[in-house]
């Protein structure tokens, strides 16, 4: 597992598995008043998380290393791959966008089998069963509040039917969830549409064009300019489906598997 400091307030660690992105973030003092008042507003959230349960042990030392006080979890998505912080810090609250507290309640059970698939077909032991239990569903368009800060929440479907972008302004700082991976193409999973995927890249444009800092659901940080190479290659891709070629940094066997089902949901009419 990576760990990189984007800002003294965001630190992105780096799953060995699939390069799965978790970022951390805690609350700026954005007002200069707040030191005076002595009131301890700090918070930090934690947004998807790490897949691999040494991985997922060493968080909150992680967290405490770089002094940061742990109060929440978020996920960009109900993908499993995303939603095992709980496994880190069990109990925590999980807030998540309506779309995608919607789809947890549609598929009980689904993350928790889905890793325990993925933990046999790997020979991965773990402590611990996954329970998401309740999550806290945040309205998209919206706000996360951080302290005094917010965190802005952008909706981001067509990978998959659910999910949220995520803007710290402060720190200009885009965490996308599944979309501008420098590794993955667009994978139109299932629930997800070409349109809605197109719709969403659409939507992450102008922040992509602010930000600093792009943390794709898996792999590395990307620079802004970076970040919108792979949003403009990401639309060319995703408009000349059926036809279209695969990105060429991205033609790996692994990908021309996600392409194929690409291919069989846009014929489905997806
Ligand atoms: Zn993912």
């Amino acid at each position: 597992m990576r760990a990189v400091s984007l800002h003294r307030d965001v630190l992105v660690v780096t799953s060995r598995i699939w390069q799965t992105t978790c970022t951390v973030v805690r609350s700026g003092d954005t007002r200069s008043g707040a030191a005076a008042t002595g009131s301890g507003t700090g918070e930090c959230f934690v947004i998807d998380s790490p897949v691999l349960p040494d991985e997922l042990e060493m968080l909150p030392a992680v967290l405490e290393h770089a002094g940061f006080q742990f109060s929440g979890l978020l996920a960009t998505h109900a993908d499993w791959d995303h939603l095992l912080a709980r496994l880190a810090f069990p109990g925590a609250p999980l807030g998540v966008a309506e779309t995608t507290a919607a789809r947890l309640a549609s598929e009980p059970g689904a993350a928790a089998r889905e890793l325990r698939a993925f933990d046999e077909e790997h020979y991965v032991v773990r402590p611990s069963p996954l329970s998401l239990g309740q999550v806290q569903a945040l309205p998209v368009p919206g706000h996360c509040a951080i302290g005094d800060a917010e965190i802005e929440l952008h909706p981001a479907d067509g990978h998959t039917a659910d999910g949220m972008a995520l803007w710290i302004g402060w720190a200009q700082t885009l965490v996308c969830g599944d979309y501008l991976s420098p590794v993955e193409i667009p994978w139109i999973s299932e629930g997800g549409s070409r349109g809605a995927y197109l719709a969403t890249l659409r939507r992450l444009a102008p922040l992509v064009d602010a930000a600093e800092h792009v943390v794709p659901g898996h792999g590395e940080v990307l620079d802004g300019a970076r970040a919108a190479a792979i949003l403009r290659e990401d639309v060319a891709y995703l408009e000349a489906l059926p036809e279209a070629d695969l990105p060429i940094a991205r033609r790996s066997a692994a990908q021309r598997r996600i392409h194929a089902e690409n291919l069989s949901r846009v014929a489905a009419g997806g």
